[in-house]
């Protein structure tokens, strides 16, 4: 598909999606994940729990034993709300790209 750009000329991106390894065929993305954050301090949502049984939740990293109560409240939780370690985002898109064929990931901002 070639698009006329504002200028009149068209543009070699037309169908082509841009990527930090440069421009793709769009039908060569495979799988994408539309909306990730690799990294991320979100710290700023935090709203500490105002039950006195909550407070301690707030502070623990998030675990198989408080995940429950971590998905009912977001950002309630501190762990929950930073994606700070580059090893980790390195090894969750790795294994998301293993194990459901996906080729890519976008972050949108
Ligand atoms: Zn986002």
């Amino acid at each position: 598909m070639v698009l006329p750009t504002a200028g009149g000329a068209v543009s070699v991106l037309a169908g082509k999606a841009l990527t930090v390894l440069g421009a793709i065929e769009a039908d060569t993305m495979g799988v994408t994940l539309p909306h990730e954050h690799l990294l991320i301090d979100f710290a700023v949502m935090f709203s500490e729990p105002r039950a006195a049984s909550d407070k301690a939740l707030a502070y623990q990293p998030v675990a198989l034993s408080n995940v429950g109560w971590v998905r009912q409240n977001f950002n309630a939780n501190l762990d929950n709300l930073r994606l700070l370690d580059e090893q980790t985002a390195l090894d969750e898109i790795l294994c998301s790209s293993a194990q459901a064929d996906t080729r890519s990931s976008i972050r949108p901002t």
